[in-house]
């Protein structure tokens, strides 16, 4: 474990001198501590659009001669407040769920990660209200033996904060394919390009890091829960899969979904199973 400082102590007797108490962390306790770091990141986000409903609630009952038009724009920014909340509970209900769910070998049914990717264009499109090109290249009839719930959420999250994080006139292309990784393995994947910001180096390993986030401001502002990346990171393990992140500054970034294939031909149960 690494060592923790406990305390450190000014000698009384010796102005230059320091005692350092240090302790191992261990693995218990570093469990213990992510734990109640999560509680307090989930307090603390429950907590801001509370007060801002509040506020308004207060200012709405105590000052009933304000304007129709500002009763209005009130009511619905309280509105905004509460859906940020409800998507919040729905990420976090996701994502307890497959923390707690490791085996899905039973519950897994053939997927069409083809139809499945058109689905979620289809719905960034929507998102993106044509302020960006997108450009999709989709191989037809590529399937997975996995969770369809689980897959959309990994793949939607992915789609939607290239979305949310690329300035409006950017591109955003995906791209779905399958390829060889072994005489009878194949692997698909799912591969989201971006023409945004860019993500610095630094940050790239914590990205799948419950509530980490570049740049809070601008997650909140577009809607962000701080935990997409987290669910997709999940979801994708779960079927022995992987997310692969690349990021330029300045340029854009590539999310890519790698998926174990099933062998069709070898039936649907018995031939994907991860390594
Ligand atoms: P959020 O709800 O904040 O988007 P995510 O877990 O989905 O949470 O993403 C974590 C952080 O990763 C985001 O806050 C953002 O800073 C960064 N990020 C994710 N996708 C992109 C992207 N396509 N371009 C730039 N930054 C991104």
């Amino acid at each position: 474990g690494l060592p923790r400082i406990l305390n450190i102590i000014r000698t009384p007797f010796d102005e230059q001198a320091t005692l350092i108490i240090t302790q191992d962390i261990t693995a218990a306790e570093q469990l213990n501590a992510t734990r109640t770091a999560f509680v307090a990141n989930v307090s603390h986000e429950l907590r801001t659009p509370l007060t801002v409903i509040n506020g308004f609630l207060e200012t709405l009952t105590d000052m009933p001669e304000l304007p129709q038009e500002q009763r209005q724009s009130f009511i619905e920014l309280m509105s905004k407040e509460g859906a940020r909340m409800r998507n919040l509970l729905a990420d976090l209900l996701t994502l307890s769920r497959l923390e707690s769910q490791t085996d899905i070998s039973s519950r897994r049914q053939p997927v069409c990660l083809t139809a499945l990717a058109e689905q979620v264009v289809h719905e960034a499109m929507l998102l993106s209200a044509e302020k960006h090109s997108f450009i999709s290249e989709l191989a037809s009839d590529i399937w997975v033996n996995g969770i369809q719930q689980d897959l959309y959420n990994a793949f939607s999250n992915l789609l939607f904060n290239a979305v949310r994080y690329t300035p409006p006139q950017g591109t955003i292309s995906i791209r779905l394919w399958s390829q060889n990784v072994a005489p009878d393995a194949k692997q698909a994947i799912f591969q989201v390009s971006d023409t945004g910001g860019g993500i610095a180096a630094e940050h790239i390993p914590h990205l799948t890091e419950r509530f980490y986030r570049v740049d809070s401001g601008r997650s909140r502002q577009s809607g962000g829960t701080g935990l997409g990346l987290a669910i997709a990171k999940h979801a994708l393990a779960e079927h022995g899969g992987k997310l692969e992140i690349e990021s330029v500054v300045g340029s854009g970034s590539t999310f890519s979904a790698v998926l174990p294939q099933m062998e069709i031909s070898k039936g649907l149960d018995s031939s994907d199973t991860p390594a």
